[in-house]
């Protein structure tokens, strides 16, 4: 048996407003607000980590290209609460083929021959993609799916960008899809077929168009965007108008849009409206580029070193040499320039 009984918690529905407990390790830590976390034990800033559409977009091209058509020869969870699903429901992965893997808004979705898997990973949730099971599992390692050869007559064709790469296994290997989250504030939800279970934030309400959806033309954002009056920052880190964007790429593209974080949407000409929109798509496109290049194979590791101003308080702005400004107001990081940004 590849999993102990009641390894597995029972689903629930958890409320997405409820922040669960930080694990004791991080009890020293400041307050745990979901991006407010400060220095880990292992080093990193949380707070500057979490995922958000361009470094989740690489994650789905990845695994799709390295998993689909490869059926599942192995499931288990060393971290019971992070799977919302039974432990039956576990096992019933086991014989079925995964036939695709993609990313809307900041959720990884599996879809296998009858089940599927929502993967939200939160602050700190990472994916490995391991060649091999005997390849050294990371610490905090709370979910393993492992795969066996790749099928014969399987006649899938990954993204353009990940053809030929190293790292896609060979047909004969048996890859594991690990899943790692040292604050354990991530979940993988177990969705078998005919079972209702609700992805809290992934429902049809949640999410509005993805932020690089091709549907997703000017006149489009030109309407959404007319719902919302607030602050800029908040608008674009608000799934509900466009889903991806977070606290990273948000100031990035503000940035690059020469528009403050606190400037209200109302105040926009329609042309500043514009700009905002063809801003948001360079900037993420850009990020994807370079992901491509930074992240393989190491899918755990995130790259953010290359942004422009997020986390970049006191250094100068590239565009005008000026020292970024800082803020921690509303329980995030807010990183913007006082004299190209207006
Ligand atoms: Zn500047």
């Amino acid at each position: 048996m590849f999993m102990p009984e009641g390894r597995v918690n029972v689903a629930h529905a958890p409320d997405m407003q409820q922040v669960p407990s930080p694990p004791r390790r991080l009890a020293t830590l400041p307050p745990p607000h979901p991006e407010k976390l400060d220095r880990g034990s292992d080093g990193h800033y949380y707070n500057r980590l979490m995922p958000e559409l361009p470094d989740l977009a690489i994650l789905a091209d990845a695994f799709d290209a390295a998993l689909v058509g490869r059926r599942v020869i192995g499931a288990e969870a060393p971290g019971p609460l992070t799977v919302r699903g039974t432990p039956a429901e576990m096992a019933a992965l086991v014989g079925q083929r995964l036939d695709r893997f993609y990313r809307r808004g900041k959720f990884l979705w599996l879809e296998f021959e009858r089940d599927r898997i929502a993967i939200n990973a939160m602050l700190t949730g990472r994916l490995q993609l391991a060649p091999n099971p005997g390849a050294k599992r990371p610490a905090r390692t709370l979910f393993v799916l492992r795969f066996g050869p790749l099928e014969g007559a399987s006649s899938h064709i990954g993204a353009d960008w990940t053809r030929g790469a190293v790292w896609i296994p060979a047909i004969e290997d048996t890859p594991e899809m690990r899943y790692r989250d040292p604050t354990q504030m991530g979940k993988v939800y177990l969705l078998p077929s005919g079972i209702e279970r609700a992805v809290p934030g992934a429902g049809p309400g949640d999410l509005g168009p993805d932020a690089d959806d091709p549907e997703l033309s000017p006149e489009v954002w030109r309407q959404r965007i007319r719902r919302h009056t607030g602050e800029l920052k908040n608008l674009l880190r608000n799934q509900e108008f466009v889903a991806g964007i977070g606290n990273a790429y948000s100031d990035e593209i503000l940035h690059a849009a020469r528009l403050l974080p606190s400037r209200k949407r109302g105040t926009l000409a329609p042309e500043e409206v514009d700009e905002l929109y063809a801003v948001t798509r360079s900037t993420l496109a850009h990020a994807i580029t370079v992901l491509r290049d930074r992240v393989p194979p190491r899918f755990e590791n995130e790259v953010r070193d290359f942004l422009a101003v997020h986390y970049k308080g006191g250094e100068p702005c590239p565009h005008c040499g000026q020292r970024i400004t800082q803020t921690e107001a509303g329980g995030f990081v807010t990183s913007y320039c006082r004299h190209c940004q207006h």
